[in-house]
């Protein structure tokens, strides 16, 4: 059975890597028809926080990445927060303990600080050399008896190599001739975060480990633990990193990297997963627009990228655009709508003009956010200083030739305002037959036609801004004026 888990560490908010990471290991489990668990790692007690788990929880579930098994869920293998499972710890430290292969280590911080500085000079690797591997047990009851402080160190192979078949990376092996003895629990009866680890993936019977190449050090000890006692390994994928433009390791001074700060500006949820999945995966085509359904169709591990990633926001951005391309119109009216109320730019959410309007804005937005700076523009047509105004209307007959004169006497005569009503169809045909007087086409037509109706040189189709404008009473060229 194909069982994955996601295993943040409630010390921070989720960044792109982290929801990267929990994505793949979602896709996996949901290609595989297998289940996805959520464990919370928060052994780091100082630095984890209750705030932080429950934003880790809200900013999966807003990606859609529900968990199966897990906080909030429950499942079989529980519980799923690390704080709540050291006595299993525990039993397995002394399981260690009791077979030999961990032992008491009495070591005080000032001779491991030696050890080390020896070690050190000698250019060796700072590997555990101190008596307690090979101590007897009556020596360290005599340390038991007088209330000595103790560690319990993981016995490692003197010599030998550690293998593993990553699924992204293929076979990874490491010497052992330089690991040395380590912790496994601490002298307060803390486990270490790499114990844990192994008893909760083994302990939940999870069958492959989707995680970050940076965690590749820890699979070493983990793959030793395994062995010890005597749990079969999963199988490892180790995601590469995820860079910057500049190729650094991404961070927060190359901008927004945290789902929480996307969500914010406007991203769809939908595009943020799809802009995830092509950070070191594709489907092997071109294409690159894909809905979770598709992402779960098409994913499979070995397509993914064993070099680093680029974050691109540009990209990131044009792909939200993508999205809201997608979403049937009647949505996202509703989303644009309601986003111009709350943010007091119209004072009805919905109604005939929003409709229009949207339909006519839509695609040059890339972000909601975009909609606003869009109908602000719109709506700022300088019409009235243009053609409609009697002080445009020297300015337009002085500079705008030939173009002006003609929609200045087409204005006047009521046949653009009849054209207008007609809406888009109405508009280009008028245009056709009015370019053709003018011996005008494309650019040469619709350039001069731009700047005398809206002032700008970009912007959405002009029939229908004229039209919907029209529509809503609020363009004065419209209405001709007497005289
Ligand atoms: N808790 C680790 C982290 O947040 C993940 C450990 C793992 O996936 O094995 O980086």
């Amino acid at each position: 059975d194909v069982r994955v888990r996601f295993a943040p560490s409630p010390t921070g908010n989720l960044h792109v890597g982290g929801a990267r990471t929990a994505l793949f290991n979602y896709l996996f489990a949901r290609s595989k028809g297998g289940k996805f668990v959520l464990r919370i790692e928060d052994t780091d007690l100082e630095r984890s926080t209750k705030q932080s788990e429950e934003a880790l929880l809200h900013d999966l579930s807003w990606l859609g990445l529900d968990w199966d098994e897990g906080p909030g869920v429950g499942g079989e293998y529980g519980p799923y927060r690390q704080s709540e499972r050291n006595s299993m710890y525990k039993e397995y430290a002394e399981k260690l303990l009791n077979s030999g292969l961990a032992y008491r280590c009495f070591c005080s911080n000032e001779e491991l600080e030696q050890m080390k500085e020896i070690a050190n000079l000698k250019k060796l690797p700072p590997v555990y050399t101190g008596k307690w591997a090979t101590a007897t047990e009556e020596e360290a009851q005599d340390e038991l008896a007088k209330g000595t402080p103790y560690t319990y160190r993981f016995r490692v192979p003197k010599e030998g190599t550690v293998k593993i078949n990553d699924l992204i990376r293929g076979e990874v092996s490491w010497n052992l001739d330089t690991l040395g003895d380590f912790v496994i629990l601490r002298s307060n009866g803390q486990p270490v975060y790499n114990f844990c680890v192994t008893v909760d993936d083994a302990t939940m019977r999870i069958s492959h480990v989707i995680r970050a190449e940076e965690h590749l050090p820890n699979t070493l000890r983990q793959a030793l633990i395994y062995k010890a006692l005597g749990f079969s390994m999963p199988q490892f994928a180790h995601v590469s990193l995820i860079l910057a433009p500049d190729r650094s390791k991404l961070s927060k001074r190359h901008g927004a990297t945290s789902v929480g700060q996307f969500k914010e500006m406007g991203y769809l949820p939908q595009a943020m997963v799809n802009y995830l999945a092509l950070l070191g995966w594709g489907d092997g085509t071109e294409n690159e627009f894909f809905t979770m359904e598709q992402l779960v169709e098409k994913f499979s591990i070995e397509r993914v990228n064993k070099s680093g990633a680029v974050f691109d926001s540009a990209k990131l951005r044009w792909m939200n655009g993508q999205h809201l391309k997608a979403i049937p119109q009647d949505q996202l009216t509703k989303v644009i709508g309601e986003h111009w109320k709350s943010n007091g730019i119209l004072f009805e959410s919905e109604g005939m003009f929003v409709k229009e309007v949207v339909d006519l804005l839509k695609d040059g937005i890339e972000l909601i956010p975009d909609s606003d700076t869009a109908l602000l523009n719109l709506l700022s047509y300088p019409l009235h200083n243009t053609l409609a105004s009697a002080e445009g209307r020297p300015l337009v007959e002085d500079k705008l030739s030939e173009v002006a004169a003609s929609l200045l006497s087409a204005y006047d005569s009521g046949e653009f305002h009849k054209a207008l009503e007609e809406g888009h169809a109405g508009w280009q045909q008028w245009v056709k037959s009015f370019g053709k007087s003018l011996k005008r086409k494309g650019k040469s037509l619709f350039m001069p036609l731009r700047v005398l109706l809206t002032g700008k040189f970009h912007g959405p189709d002009m029939g229908m801004a004229m039209h919907v404008l029209r529509e809503a009473g609020l363009c004065g060229i419209i209405t001709p004026q007497a005289g």
